[in-house]
């Protein structure tokens, strides 16, 4: 008889293709993806410089244009998950020893001012408690009294669900030309964002959170006052790769071949666009809104609580505190393993203190935010905490109102 060694056993499982089971993903992101985005990933592959991918790519520079709200001319989608717009954005606006506002209060602001870091550039942070507002008074005395002009704040800090209000950072303008660079990776398509409106200067995104697309993309748009002092650098951008000067010669007229655009990456990119055009930027912030409130019904009436306040709360990350003595992990795992529900956990100084559940994208829906309200009361109990009342029937309640 044949005896195969273990390791031979384990290629040859390999050799059967990967099935991965339908979950519904209700974390930090990735989002579930509409079928008609999916589909787009198996359309034929084109040439980078195929004059009908050129035009695709066209369109998805018209699309974002319009999900953004900018009349930025560079705006374009960066070939990387979320993370390589923001480094495109502090490696090419970044000069060295340049001092920059940083406003931290959760995980992404703090990454924002390690990039910083690494680029360069000489980090001045404002900072507040994770979960809690940043005061824009002390922003403003903060700039005021340093040498910076670029200030980066995160719009939707996904570590904590709190919302920072963009709209005052103009603001910052009657003191000195501030440039300012905002995260828009958990709230484009699905908060109002208004680049232009809000006169912001550099914005990233990614595909797989409020957009609806999988992973792999970072749009990103730039003014025409960014990209002046980029084209002014004393010294080159370090990243090629990510240089925005050399990525704007392919998708513009020029078409210099920079990299291997992917292809299928930017159909998904395209078609997820083109969903969100069609729904109406203003009816799907309106559902991203009533599927979060009907949410913080649920949980509120079950006894639970939010870790922010109504106000400055995101619709997309709903960051609700985890019960005394119930245990993070465990909950997590069951509602994986018995209802096929991913949630997120906290991050730095929140782990264990919060479970992050992400209703954005196609996963922002009525069912959804039943299904798990569902789920927590079954679970919760045997966990240890006693629900005061049905969370689905309140939700189900918000719904209906
Ligand atoms: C997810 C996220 C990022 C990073 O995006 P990746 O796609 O994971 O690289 C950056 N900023 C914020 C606010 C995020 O939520």
């Amino acid at each position: 008889m044949l005896r195969l060694s273990p390791r031979q056993v384990r290629i040859s499982a390999m050799t059967q293709p990967f099935h991965p089971p339908q979950r519904i993903l209700l974390g930090p992101g990735p989002s579930n993806i509409d079928p008609r985005v999916l589909q787009a990933l198996v359309k034929p592959i084109l040439g980078y410089l195929d004059p009908l991918y050129l035009d695709c790519l066209d369109e998805i520079q018209s699309l974002l244009r319009s999900v953004f709200e900018t009349e930025n001319r560079v705006t374009l989608s960066v070939s990387g998950t979320g993370g390589s717009g923001m480094e495109a954005c502090i490696a090419n606006l970044v000069e060295d020893g340049e001092e920059v506002l940083v406003c931290v209060n959760g995980f992404f602001g703090q990454r924002l001012a390690e990039l910083v870091q690494r680029w360069g550039g000489k980090p001045i942070r404002v900072e507040a408690e994770w979960g809690q507002p940043l005061d824009m008074e002390r922003v403003r005395q903060v700039f005021k009294d340093c040498k910076a002009r670029l200030v980066t704040m995160v719009h939707a800090e996904t570590s904590t669900g709190m919302r920072q209000p963009i709209e005052e950072l103009r603001s910052l303008r009657d003191i000195r030309d501030a440039i300012l660079i905002v995260d828009t990776v958990t709230s484009l398509g699905a908060h109002p964002v208004r680049i232009d409106r809000n006169e912001i200067d550099a914005s990233y995104s990614c595909t797989q959170k409020g957009i609806g697309a999988p992973p792999g993309l970072s749009p990103v748009t730039f003014s025409e006052r960014a990209l002046e002092k980029i084209r002014s650098r004393k010294s080159v951008c370090r990243s090629w790769y990510l240089d925005v000067q050399l990525v704007d010669k392919y998708w513009s007229s020029e078409r210099v071949y920079h990299h291997t655009s992917p292809a299928l990456m930017n159909y998904a990119l395209r078609e997820a666009l083109a969903m969100i055009l069609e729904e109406g930027l203003e009816a799907r912030w309106r559902r991203h809104e009533r599927n979060s409130r009907a949410f913080v019904a649920g949980i509120e009436a079950m006894g639970l609580k939010m870790l922010v306040a109504p106000e400055p709360r995101l619709w997309t990350l709903n960051a609700v505190r985890i019960p005394e003595g119930v245990d993070d992990a465990r909950v997590r795992s069951r509602l994986l393993n018995e209802h096929n529900i991913e949630v997120g956990g906290g991050l730095g100084s929140l782990r264990g203190k919060i479970w992050r559940v992400g209703l954005m994208g196609a996963g922002s829906t009525e069912n959804n935010v039943l299904l798990l309200l569902s789920a927590l009361q079954k679970i919760l109990p045997q966990e240890g905490f006693r629900i005061g009342a049905s969370g689905a029937s309140a939700a189900a309640l918000a719904l209906g109102s």
